[in-house]
């Protein structure tokens, strides 16, 4: 009989595990900076050179290693944080699964110099893809200074699968303001290719939010302090005033360890029910204190999913407290849990559930039609006048499906327009129903996608140059996003990565628009995580479009829903609005004759 099963070597199970540890440059941040935070330092210094592919460094003045331990850390399951199976209930630091240092170094190049308080010399210790290369004497700070490079160069499969510097680096801040938010006694500095992207001294929890989110949230952060027995949550939720679409600052930590929680979202959400408009959501940074005993943090080996013993319980505690706290700041009426005082609260009753425009920007002179009437539809391209007597055919013998009192005006439609969102007109085969926003929404975005062709290369200089008010994470992105940004026309300086100024704009938008656009491209660019699928035109002309097309409520008379029907069939596209949502509806004579049978 011969032995078919063999023990796998070493450096191969260390590889595999790296596959769930290790995925991409950002896990290395975060266990290489956890290290640190548990070695007790009070400064940590990042540096990241392309995205973490070329090298990611992490130097902290913790505690440091011995000799011997310095070598032993590249272990498989070496750790000094585990002692018993017991300790695993129990513990308060991040590390204790003793693997990432054995699966980094499995799958790059790593450079450890460390020393402890009172060595006369440090000790270096070299791997690299899971080979243990030297061991010497040097000369190195107290504390520990880890130097990763060319990660994943022995797992081509991995660095293929790498996505765009832009992305990745994306990753890695999201990793580093993670453990930024937990430890604002720390001082934490990062780096990417020399240049500073955050620099964060030693500071209260509410000055590291800021410093760490944005000096906007100055203003809208209410203090909590929740304390029962089963949990403690303390730190910060924001004012209605500062719900957001998409709103991407919400954190939970778990005795300092962030989580993913959409459950214990929801009870937040809850907490501002009727006080923020149901498509939007408050910024939060809570902060959990409970028995390690209590939760489960071993269930996914990137841990940032938790499970709790007593979940329900929590649920109710964080939505009753949250609701507490913001009444308690007069922010929310104070209420009943159970009852139906929700119908008398100021905010958002039932009836107003579409929050109007504010009057004040009214401007009642203002016509949507204007600007499409001058610079467009007035003067039709050979194509879209083509478009436009194609569709007008539909309308041929119209009379003799839908008699209307008055006579019809040579080459007028005979419109109505039902529940002030939708235009009605007989055509030859039927019913045709337009809804308003989006067939404008369609019509204006052809318009802006041709002046942006059409203006390619021309800014518009601002008088007063513009200091943009973003958090750090956006301001990197529309660093990433410079050159296509310029490319439709906005000229920013990022002298300061940190606050880029707007020097130039596209010469036919406004400059409050501006700001506004930029907004909505960074955010796109978010919600497709760093990479741009659509195109940077295409996302200016839609925000464009959007903002101005006339909305849902707003009364058109016939000379106007005449235009909008001439321009949207101009257009060629008419059926559907740039979002890819159905503009024209046909409902033809058999529809509605079966509706009479
Ligand atoms: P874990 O953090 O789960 O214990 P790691 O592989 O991340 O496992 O680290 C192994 C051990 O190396 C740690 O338990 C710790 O003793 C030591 N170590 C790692 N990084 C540092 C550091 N920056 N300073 C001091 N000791 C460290
Ligand atoms: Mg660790």
């Amino acid at each position: 009989m011969t032995e078919i099963i063999k023990l796998m070597p070493e450096a191969l199970a260390n590889q595999i595990a790296a596959g769930e540890v290790i995925q991409r440059p950002a896990s290395v941040v975060k266990e290489l900076v956890e290290n640190s935070v548990d070695a007790g330092a009070d400064k940590i210094t990042v540096n990241i050179k392309d995205a973490g592919r070329t090298l990611i460094q992490v130097i902290d003045n913790g505690c440091g290693m011995s000799e011997r331990d310095a070598l032993k850390s590249f272990e498989r399951h070496a750790t000094s944080k585990i002692y018993k199976t017991d300790d695993l209930f129990c513990i308060y630091t991040k590390g204790f699964r003793g693997e990432a240092l054995a699966s980094i170094s499995s799958v790059a190049e790593v450079e450890l110099k460390t020393a402890q308080e009172g060595d006369q010399t440090g000790t270096q210790v070299i791997f690299s893809g899971g080979e243990f290369i030297s061991q010497s004497p040097v000369s190195t700070p107290k504390g520990t200074n880890f130097a990763v490079k060319s990660l994943f160069f022995n797992v081509p499969a991995r660095r293929k699968f790498l996505k765009a510097d832009s992305t990745e680096f994306q990753h890695i801040i999201t990793e580093f303001q993670r453990v930024a938010l937990t430890h604002p006694m720390i001082e934490f500095c990062l780096y990417h290719n020399s240049q500073t992207v955050y620099s964060l001294p030693k500071a209260s929890l509410k000055q590291r939010i800021i410093a760490v989110c944005g000096k906007n949230l100055n203003q809208d952060l209410i203090p909590v302090d929740i304390d029962t027995s089963i949990v403690k949550i303390t730190g910060f939720t924001g004012k209605p005033q500062a719900a957001k679409k998409r709103n991407d600052k919400q954190y939970f930590f778990v005795n300092n360890r962030y989580m993913k929680n959409p459950y214990f979202n929801k009870a937040v959400l809850l907490a501002y029910d009727k006080l923020i408009s149901p498509d939007t959501a408050p910024p939060y940074f809570l902060y959990f204190e409970i028995d390690p005993r209590t939760i489960d943090v071993n269930v996914h080996p990137t841990k940032t999913e938790i499970n709790f013993e007593n979940a329900g319980d929590i649920f109710k505690l964080i939505q009753a407290g949250i609701r507490e706290t913001l009444s308690k700041n007069d922010v929310a009426p104070a209420i009943d849990f159970d009852n139906a005082l929700a119908a008398s609260m100021p905010y958002f009753s039932k009836s107003d559930e579409i929050p109007e425009m504010p009057r004040e920007n009214f401007n009642p002179y203002y016509n949507p039609f204007e600007s499409t009437r001058q610079s467009y539809a007035a003067d039709y391209s050979p194509r879209e006048k083509n478009n436009l007597e194609n569709w007008q055919k539909l309308y041929q013998s119209q009379d003799t499906f839908f008699s209307a009192d008055k006579p019809t005006v040579e080459g007028e439609k005979k419109i109505i327009q039902v529940k002030e969102k939708y235009i009605v007109s007989p055509i030859k085969s039927g019913l045709m129903i337009i809804d308003q926003y989006r067939a404008h929404y369609r019509i204006l975005y052809n318009k802006y996608l041709l002046q942006i062709d059409n203006n390619a290369d021309s800014i518009q200089k601002l008088l007063y140059p513009e200091k943009l008010l973003l958090d750090t994470l956006s301001s990197s992105m529309l660093y990433d996003l410079r050159d296509e940004v310029l490319s439709i026309g906005f000229d920013l300086d990022f002298t300061d990565m940190t606050s880029p100024v707007l020097k130039g704009i596209p010469p036919y938008i406004d400059k409050n628009e501006a700001e506004e656009v930029l907004n909505d491209i960074i955010d796109n660019y978010k919600e497709e995580h760093g990479s741009i699928q659509t195109s940077i035109k295409d996302i200016l002309a839609k925000s464009l479009a959007r903002r101005q097309a006339i909305k849902a409520g707003r009364q058109l008379n016939a000379q106007e829903m005449n235009g909008l029907i001439d321009d949207l069939f101009a257009t060629g596209e008419p059926n559907y609005s740039p979002d890819g949502k159905t503009a024209v509806v046909i409902l033809p004579v058999e529809e509605i004759e079966k509706k009479f049978l």
